[in-house]
């Protein structure tokens, strides 16, 4: 086959043009989270381009706060600015400079700078500047003595208002720290200011100059400052490289887990935070990929694949799995065939093909063959309770699924067992009822520890502290919300980290965003909806509100929901009490879940809340795939605890 000489070239161009588009995407991203952050503070710069470079002149190698107070005391004693060329005050001009040190040497560049603006324009203001060009403004400000490339840009930028982004050594370390330019070939290491403006600025997006550079400054000096960053708050530490590696290179050698249907990635999430490192990661939903690669961290992320489980070829699978043993295969196999408000639910649905006959009902059975080709010690299997109860189709008879699971991993060298599990035994407020179908490998196994891998249900009792936690009490800390408002990204309430050191396990685990709320923007409700909405109780549901308030439903469009079919078409959730099972028909309908405390459905970020996610993970795509990336995930608090509890036992195997 002739190969075509021009593809290599396009395809080249393409792939710089996707990495430009990335590095320009990533910094809108972070200007976002560190608006929403520290909402651009006023750092002291001034509005007239003179007292602009003044201040500027007293800032340097000062500290931010002391500069400030140096500034406004001299402003106070010599402004207008001609009584600091008078021989008289020389002594008074040292006094005022000498609080922010080395005196002499700022009195003589204050005196030299304002004498020879002085001698060029005759008057004591740059505001001519306003009339230049920015390269015009910019030469005029670099011919003025003690005045360096740092700080006429700071010029530009803050007093003329130009596009331009001055690098400090605040942002010198966060870019060499993030590496967010590195896709485009920019790199900030050991360069002067100098260099790094004219490298970083043709990346900055166009009118994110100021927000961009203030915010940083900022985060520079509170979050990512010199020597230990402080990582572990830091809003934007999803996409930062520096964290990125330390947390992958925390879980070297350790156990190792793979993951099938991993969807966003709620069981890999929770086993990585007990120790166990995810190795490979399989999902066809595109979004779901991107939540997972962004939020886990400890995986290499070429290995979360993109891919229906079920068309994988062995050969496929075998070369994904490569020479090394894992310890763990987990999935949550989609559900919606055994569940009760899935298919099976579905009385049309039934009609056309019975659910045994369902080709998702057979999904468990890539368990299986994963589990043959992969052989890891421990497999787990999660969906809802009514899956170990159901029968599926094969070939000539229906058979049970539990009993089908038994006999394949029994034939291979495992004992199986399974618990029913509540989430809110686990200390997430959710009632969530789930199957956990185990297998364990006996092979090189103690019969006591396969005992104990099997009794899985005695980690319960890592989390629980004695009442289920309220769904409530798991969105304090929360922004309150009117309908259709909020943000993909906004400021957390006042009281977050007060809520963060209430003691108990879930909010250790939750709370680990000080500064920023993710995916937390409400739906809109039509002007119907809402008044039925207004009008619920906390736990009522549509069909007790048609009884109980008559005169809300009386209008046409209403009537429209039977209270038979549709009893629970619109749910207030309880606020003393954990919330109902969080579904992905979230995605489509969210007035089965009504906030327990406003008139509105709750939010992506509230779901994931009564899931235990912490509130650092952020779910990529719509809205929509986002509400459904939150409904088929395994709560990482509960993957957490058994990830944890199965590490314990298997110690000595891994790190
Ligand atoms: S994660 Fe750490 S190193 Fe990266 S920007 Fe944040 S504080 Fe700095």
């Amino acid at each position: 086959m002739q190969r075509n000489p021009s593809a290599r070239p396009e395809a080249t161009a393409a792939a710089s043009m996707a990495n430009e588009e990335a590095v320009r995407a990533t910094l809108c991203r972070v200007d976002e989270i560190l608006r929403a952050a520290y909402g651009t503070p006023d750092l002291g710069n001034k509005v007239d381009p003179l007292d602009e470079l003044l201040f500027l002149l007293i800032a340097q190698r000062t500290r931010i706060d002391l500069a400030r107070k140096v500034y406004e005391d001299f402003r106070r004693e010599f402004y207008p600015w001609k009584k600091v060329l008078r021989p008289e005050n020389r002594a008074g001009l040292r006094r005022a400079l000498s609080k922010g040190g080395r005196g002499n040497l700022r009195m003589r560049a204050v005196r030299e700078l304002l004498s020879e603006i002085s001698r060029r324009t005759g008057s004591m203001s740059l505001d001519f500047l306003r009339q230049y060009t920015m390269e015009d403004a910019r030469k005029f400000l670099l011919s003025l003595p003690w005045v360096g490339e740092k700080t006429a840009y700071c010029v530009l930028l803050y007093s003329l208002g130009h596009p331009i982004f001055p690098v400090d050594s605040n942002i010198i370390r966060i870019l060499r720290r993030t590496q967010v330019l590195s896709p485009v070939g920019v790199t900030v290491n050991r360069i002067d200011h100098r260099v790094a403006q004219k490298r970083v600025l043709p990346w900055v997006p166009a009118g994110l100059a100021y927000t961009l550079h203030v915010n940083m400054v900022v985060h520079g000096r509170t979050i990512c400052v010199p020597g230990n960053p402080r990582c572990g708050v830091c809003p934007i530490r999803l996409w930062c490289s520096y964290y990125r590696h330390r947390e992958y290179r925390s879980l070297s050698g350790n156990l190792t887990m793979i993951d099938l249907f991993s969807g966003a990635g709620g069981i890999s999430y929770g086993f990585a935070r007990a120790g166990i490192r995810p190795v490979l990661a399989v999902d066809r939903h595109v979004p779901s990929c991107e939540t997972y690669r962004l939020n886990v961290p400890w995986i290499d992320p070429h290995r979360v694949v993109n891919a229906d489980v079920t068309s994988m070829k062995k050969r496929e699978i075998l070369e994904l799995l490569g020479k090394n043993n894992v310890d763990f295969l987990v999935a949550g196999v989609p559900c919606q065939g055994f569940s009760r408000v899935g298919l099976k639910s579905k009385p049309a649905l039934r009609k056309q093909k019975p659910p045994e006959k369902e080709p998702i009902n057979k999904l468990f059975m890539e368990v299986i063959r994963w589990a043959k080709l992969a052989r890891p010690t421990i497999v787990l299997l999660e969906n809802v309770p009514d899956m170990g109860r159901s029968e599926v189709f094969f070939e000539d008879r229906n058979v049970r699924v539990r009993e089908h699971l038994d006999k394949h991993f029994r034939s291979m060298g495992y004992r199986t067992g399974a618990v029913y599990f509540n989430a809110a035994d686990f200390g997430v407020p959710q009632v969530r009822k789930r199957l956990f179908f185990v297998a364990v490998r006996k092979k090189g196994l103690d019969a006591a520890v396969v005992d104990k891998i099997l009794a899985l249900d005695t980690c319960r009792g890592n989390v629980t502290s004695g009442r289920y936690l309220s769904f409530s009490d798991a969105l304090r800390g929360l922004p309150a919300l009117e309908a259709g408002a909020g943000a993909a990204v906004s400021a957390v309430t006042k009281d977050y980290l007060t809520e963060r050191s209430r003691g108990n396990p879930y909010a250790a685990f939750v709370y680990d965003s000080p500064f920023a709320v993710f995916n937390n923007s409400a739906r809109q409700h039509n002007e119907d909806d809402m008044r039925i909405v207004s009008a619920l109780h906390g736990g009522e549901t549509y069909k007790s509100l048609l009884s109980r308030r008559p005169d809300v439903v009386a209008n046409r469009r209403m009537k429209t929901y039977s209270a038979t079919s549709f009893h629970d078409k619109f749910f207030r959730l309880h606020p003393g009490r954990p919330s109902r099972t969080i579904v992905s028909h979230l995605a489509k309908d969210g007035n089965s879940f009504i906030h327990p405390a406003e008139n509105r459905s709750i939010t992506v970020r509230e779901a994931a809340r009564a899931q235990g996610f912490p509130d650092s993970f952020v779910f990529e795509g719509a809205r929509g795939a986002q509400y459904m990336q939150v409904g088929n995930s395994v709560p990482p608090l509960v993957a957490y605890a058994i990830g944890a509890y199965w590490r314990g036992l298997l110690k000595g195997r891994g790190a």
